[in-house]
């Protein structure tokens, strides 16, 4: 379900009334009549239209990190979040990303699907016939969450330029359904006729062409010669799998002219520890906690039909608040769903932090209100509408120690998750964008979706830690020192005799994230 002003839109009961046009679009359809005030039903309609607000010079290529060679209209979001809805980010991208960006969209129209290279080298992979030729490639395979999903095609990409090879991603479950298309001319999905395609799921660390497999197995060396590897760069690689980040591993890797990666971890902090790769790296970012920033609003736009419901719902309930809070909440427990101590934990560290006021002793209709007090919208997104509905209430008769408005919105409550079911998918997409149209954030410990949500957003969040039994925490929050996602599971060694070093102590920009107890590395500046 996805909610709006208070009615709940069930995709069920939509089908009656809609017989011809297909249900989404029917849906935003029935939203922008039924639910949005006029005035921002004119703001939707001009986004939809493409045309331009007169009072909003904003800079839609944002510093040049977008090329200006796609049609507006068919990916409307690509340009038009800077131009309508997102404050210009104080993070600028350097020149030199710029024109690394543009030379990568020259390489991929050279080689990327339909090309003569990639029929070149493609035509003998399914035999194991090497192909030496211009074009190198990584496939990003499909797994996990859509956090998870984001964050790892944000880091294959980033390898992919630092070693230029071109990134295709597996568009066997709904990847299309989710992101337009990032590089202008071509395409990033891998054809589904890849010769490799149908062995793919049987990718694993037991495949004998498994990177960390072949390491532990002293099956490869430097004379080795491949046509394809396979990457494991999940929470449960090896020592061995996590290898590929180190300098000489890098130097045997650089040959194969296929790589095929799995991945469900945030790895770009990783790549900083590589001598080799940290040299560029620090001309790319010179901010180094703006690394997703960066590659997240370069790569991703949500299709047009992400993109309305992102906006119907931004019109119709945040863009006339002062001020927008976002709240995203995540349980992580078998049992998941509402929990009065997470509740607490929301109340308490929001409270704490200022992000929401006290409650006054007074019922809301026995205040004299003579100035028009503050309005602060508050998104909640999490699978359980529960968490706003107590929030909603709390806020409901009494009025606040600060006078302002509190009004609490979440989009939707799917209670479930449902990977790769396309409307479900496309909601949570929307969620993590409208989250990031926020101007202060708190997050749940150790979720990818709170991740991808704040960076994208180019906020510092606040993150909730993680509870242990059901106790709040206590402090419940701490506010991140950095923008940059956590990597999770990152090696826990060096890469030559540094074996057992605590990798967090070896590059001084690369630190222990907040937000969890052991473990995890996360670039910061400023340290
Ligand atoms: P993580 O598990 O928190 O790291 O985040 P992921 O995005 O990788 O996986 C969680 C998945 O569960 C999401 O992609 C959604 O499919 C679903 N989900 C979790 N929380 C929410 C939510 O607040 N809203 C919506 N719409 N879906 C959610």
């Amino acid at each position: 379900m996805f909610q709006i002003s208070g009615e709940v839109f069930r995709a069920s009961g939509m089908k009656i009334k809609i017989l011809i046009i297909p249900v989404f679009f029917s849906c935003l359809l029935i939203w922008s009549v039924m639910d949005l005030p006029f005035s921002n039903n004119k703001l939707l309609d001009a986004t939809i239209n493409g045309s331009r607000e007169p009072d909003t010079p904003r800079d839609k290529l944002i510093g040049g990190l977008l090329t200006a060679d796609f049609n507006e209209s068919s990916c409307l979001s690509r340009y038009h979040q800077s131009l309508f809805y997102r404050k210009p980010s104080p993070y600028k991208p350097s020149e030199y990303l710029v024109s690394k960006l543009r030379r990568y969209e020259i390489l991929h129209k050279r080689c990327g699907p339909d090309t003569k290279a990639y029929k070149e080298a493609t035509k003998n992979l399914g035999n194991d016939e090497i192909y030496v030729g211009e074009c190198r490639y990584i496939v990003w395979l499909a797994g996990y969450g859509l956090g998870n999903r984001m964050l790892t095609i944000a880091s294959v990409f980033l390898y992919a330029l630092l070693t230029e090879r071109i990134i295709l991603v597996d568009n066997r479950k709904d990847v299309s359904d989710l992101f337009c298309e990032p590089f202008p001319g071509t395409s990033w999905l891998l054809p589904l006729d890849f010769p490799l395609m149908n062995y793919t799921y049987r990718y694993n660390k037991e495949y004998s062409r498994c990177y960390g497999t072949m390491l532990s197995n002293k099956a490869i060396n430097s004379t080795s010669v491949l046509p394809h590897l396979y990457l494991h760069i999940l929470h449960d690689s090896r020592d061995h799998d996590k290898m590929f980040f180190c300098q000489n591993d890098q130097s045997l890797i650089d040959k194969v002219p296929w790589l095929i990666v799995k991945a469900n971890v945030y790895f770009a902090p990783s790549l900083w520890l590589n001598q080799d790769f940290q040299r560029e790296l620090v001309e790319l970012f010179p901010q180094k906690e703006t690394v997703f920033h960066h590659l997240a609003r370069y790569l991703f736009h949500p299709t047009n039909q992400v993109w309305a419901m992102v906006t119907s719902y931004y019109n119709a309930h945040l863009s006339r608040a002062d001020e927008r809070l976002g709240i995203q909440i995540r349980v992580f427990r078998n049992d998941a769903g509402y929990f009065q101590h997470i509740m607490d934990q929301v109340v308490s560290c929001t409270q704490r932090e200022k992000l929401l006021p006290e409650l006054a002793t007074q019922e809301k209709s026995k205040v004299n209100i003579s100035i028009s007090p503050k309005l602060k919208a508050v998104l909640v997104v999490s699978l359980y509408p529960e968490y706003s509905e107590r929030l909603k209430n709390m806020f409901w008769r009494r009025e606040t120690s600060t006078r302002e408005t509190i009004k609490v919105y979440q989009p939707s409550g799917e209670r479930v998750q449902q990977t790769d079911k396309k409307l479900h998918d496309q909601k949570a997409l929307a969620e993590m964008y409208l989250l990031s149209l926020t101007d202060n954030i708190v997050t749940s410990a150790r979720s990818t979706f709170g991740y991808v949500s704040y960076s994208l957003g180019g906020l510092k969040p606040w993150l909730l830690y993680q509870p242990t039994d059901l106790i709040t925490p206590d402090p419940p929050c701490v506010r991140s020192m950095s923008m940059e996602p956590c990597f999770l599971t990152p090696p826990s060694h060096g890469c030559d005799a540094d074996w057992g070093t605590n990798s967090g102590k070896i590059v001084p920009f690369v630190r222990h994230c907040e937000d969890l107890m052991y473990g995890g590395l996360k670039l910061y500046d400023g340290l």
